[in-house]
Order: structure tokens, then C-alpha cells, then sequence
């Protein structure tokens, strides 16, 4: 069982705070995905659980058992990071081989070891190359066989594709989350790839500025946002977000008319997002700022007060620039910020 544990966890560099008050629990056999803006403290939180950073406060837990004070070659953990760091003179089969023979696992289970962690990222074939003669995605393949030749308890990676091109960094998202159904290992992953979280994670934490903003399943974090930070993070593009007044049941900014729940007054942040907002309705008039056809769909920006509003028209969808145009809003997925950016609910 490897559980993690993360109990009131800080880390401040001198008087800078990066990562503030994280407390987590991860499942056995959990994927969880740290996702979150450049600098936000998600590499410096998997750091802490890896042992190469010490927390400056709180508690983490591997398997039950505190590991504040174990060393990092202690813990049971396996890291792969963005640079594959294989050893450029060793062949591939060395390579994959080189945690056993540290750790030494007894010869004879090697070559079997070896084999099987190849053949789970289909590297078989590849076995008495030199990395030198591999492709960037081999290479990553070759790093991840690495990483699992040792079954750890745990799987760390920090951002493991980010060096692959796009059609790459696709095949290798499925094969990551293929190899961690069957090994079923409690994993880690940190990215600020929005898909790459969305795809692979069992739960996303999405951090800002060192905080842990909201946990939850893609699903959740998607379609059930607890602030302004989220809503505005997740997406693309993401929600629209429009600062406004709500009184007597109706919602309001320049160009914008919405019911909202009577409950609600005052300064009031509107969201709705661009799959949720349809041409021809009466909640929106504005301006055609922006028509993009991408082929499967046309991205529209219309514009409103000093506002610009992103909405996803059918693929066929053309207006002249500077046209008048009306948009209306899905009545069920608007959603209300009150002026903390916290959601505010019926
Ligand atoms: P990125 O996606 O850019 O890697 P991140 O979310 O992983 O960002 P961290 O690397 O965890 O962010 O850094 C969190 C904050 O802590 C940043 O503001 C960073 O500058 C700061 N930080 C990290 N390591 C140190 C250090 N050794 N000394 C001082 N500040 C640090």
C-alpha cells in the first residue's frame, strides 16, 4: 500500500513562501495530477515528496509512515523528469538495467526485469541501441522503462513530455496511462498542460501562487469550479469571466443581461463558458471582434464595452468584422464569483 499523505506542508525559500499549507491524501494506486501556472509550487511540492527538497513545516507520508526525515534514495520512489538523463554511453538495455544493479536486485531476475519494462513501452526492439541513436520520444520511453524496471511504491514525474512535439506528446499520454493501469502505482505527475492533466489524472490539484486552489476529478474541476483562479485557468479558451452588478434577480454589465438567482446583489463576476454561449439570443450585443476557423469549429471574439467575449460557433459559422451581433447564454451553466473569486451558489 502506497498511500501519500501530505499534512499542513510549507516550504519558504529565505522569506518567500512557494509552497503554503498543502495538505493531501493520495490513494494507493492513485494518478494525481499537480497542475498549475509557472511557479505556482507544484515541482517544489513532488520535490518534498520525493525528499530532495525538506519541508520547512508539516508532515508527509509514504505508505503510513513519516518520511520527513527519510533520504530520498529511502523512500521507494522513481522519478522521471522533463530531460531523460540516460547515461549516452550505456546501451539501452544498461540503462533500463541500471536501477536494478544500484538497488542490488539479485542478477539472475534481471534480464527478465529488464525485458518486461522494455517490451510495456515497446522499446524491445531497441535494447543494444545507444541513446544517441534514438528519437526524442525512444529516449522518454527508454526513461520511463527505467523508472518502472524497480516497481517503486511511488512514481514521480515532473513534466516528462514537455521536450516531445505535439502528435508525440499525444501517443506517449496514452501509453503513460496504459502502463500505470498495469502496474497499478500510486503516481505523481506535474504539469502546466492543461490536456495532459485533464487526460491522465484519476484527480487534479490545481495549485496557484503555492495554494492548493481546488482538488477534484476532470469532470469536477471542468464543470464544477470553485473560484475565479480555476474557472479561468481550465479550458481553451477558458471561461469568459465579466465583472458586473447583480440586483433583484438580474445580472448586468455593459452589453450583458442575465437572470440570476435573487439571492445574489452587488458586485457580482459573471462566468459562462465559450461552448455554452450560442450565436442569436438576447443576453449578449456586441461586435464581431474575431472570426477563426480552425476546421472542426469556428472560434468567434465578440466584443463588448472594453470586454471580449470567446464563444465556439459551428465550423461553418462567418461574420464581417465590426458586424453587430447577438449571442445568448445556456440559462443552466452560468456561473456567479462573488468580489473574493470564491463561486457563489443558490
Ligand atoms: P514551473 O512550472 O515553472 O516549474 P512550478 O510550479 O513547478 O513552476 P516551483 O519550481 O515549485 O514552481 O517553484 C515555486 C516557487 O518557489 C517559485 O516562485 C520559485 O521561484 C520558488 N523557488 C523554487 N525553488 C527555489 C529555491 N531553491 N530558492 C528560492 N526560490 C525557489
Amino acid at each position: 500500500m502506497a498511500s501519500i499523505q501530505l499534512k499542513n506542508v510549507e516550504k519558504s525559500f529565505g522569506s518567500f513562501v512557494g509552497v503554503k499549507d498543502v495538505s493531501l491524501d493520495i490513494a494507493d494506486e492513485e494518478f494525481l495530477v499537480l497542475l498549475g501556472p509557472s511557479g505556482c509550487g507544484k515541482t517544489t511540492t513532488m520535490r518534498m515528496i520525493a525528499g530532495l527538497e525538506h519541508p520547512t513545516g508539516g508532515e508527509i507520508s509514504i505508505g503510513g509512515m513519516v518520511v520527513n526525515d527519510i533520504d530520498a534514495r529511502d523512500r521507494d520512489v522513481a522519478m522521471v523528469f522533463q530531460g531523460y538523463a540516460l547515461y549516452p554511453n550505456m546501451s539501452i538495455y544498461e540503462n533500463i538495467r541500471f536501477p536494478l544493479r544500484m538497488r542490488k536486485v539479485p542478477k539472475d531476475e534481471h534480464d527478465s526485469r529488464v525485458r518486461r519494462a522494455a517490451e510495456m513501452v515497446e522499446l524491445g526492439p531497441f535494447l543494444d541501441r545507444k541513446p544517441g541513436a534514438m528519437s526524442g520520444g525512444q529516449r522518454q520511453r527508454a526513461a520511463l522503462a527505467r523508472a518502472i524496471v524497480r516497481q517503486p511504491q511511488v512514481f514521480l514525474m515532473d513534466e516528462p513530455l514537455s521536450n516531445l512535439d505535439a502528435k508525440l506528446r499525444a501517443s506517449m499520454r496514452v501509453q503513460i496511462k496504459h502502463m500505470q493501469r498495469d502496474l497499478r502505482i500510486t503516481t505523481v505527475y506535474v504539469t502546466h498542460d492543461q490536456i495532459e492533466a485533464m487526460t491522465l489524472a484519476d484527480r487534479i490539484v490545481i495549485m496557484n501562487r503555492g495554494v492548493i486552489q481546488q482538488i477534484g476529478t476532470p469532470d469536477e474541476i471542468y464543470s464544477d469550479p470553485a473560484n475565479t483562479f480555476v474557472a479561468g485557468f481550465i479550458g481553451s479558451p477558458p471561461m469568459n469571466l465579466i465583472e458586473g452588478k447583480a440586483q433583484d434577480g438580474n445580472f448586468s454589465a455593459p452589453g450583458i443581461h442575465v437572470k440570476c438567482p435573487s439571492s445574489l446583489s452587488g458586485p457580482i463576476t459573471l462566468g459562462i463558458r465559450p461552448e455554452d454561449c450560442k450565436i442569436d439570443g438576447t443576453e449578449l450585443r456586441g461586435t464581431v471582434y474575431g472570426v477563426e476557423p480552425t476546421g472542426d469549429i469556428t472560434y468567434l471574439t465578440v466584443r463588448t464595452g472594453d470586454k471580449h467575449i470567446e464563444v465556439k460557433a459551428a465550423r461553418d459559422f462567418r461574420a464581417p468584422i465590426d458586424s453587430s451581433i447577438q449571442i445568448g447564454f445556456d440559462q443552466n451553466r452560468l456561473y456567479f464569483f462573488g468580489q473574493d473569486g470564491m463561486r457563489v451558489r443558490e
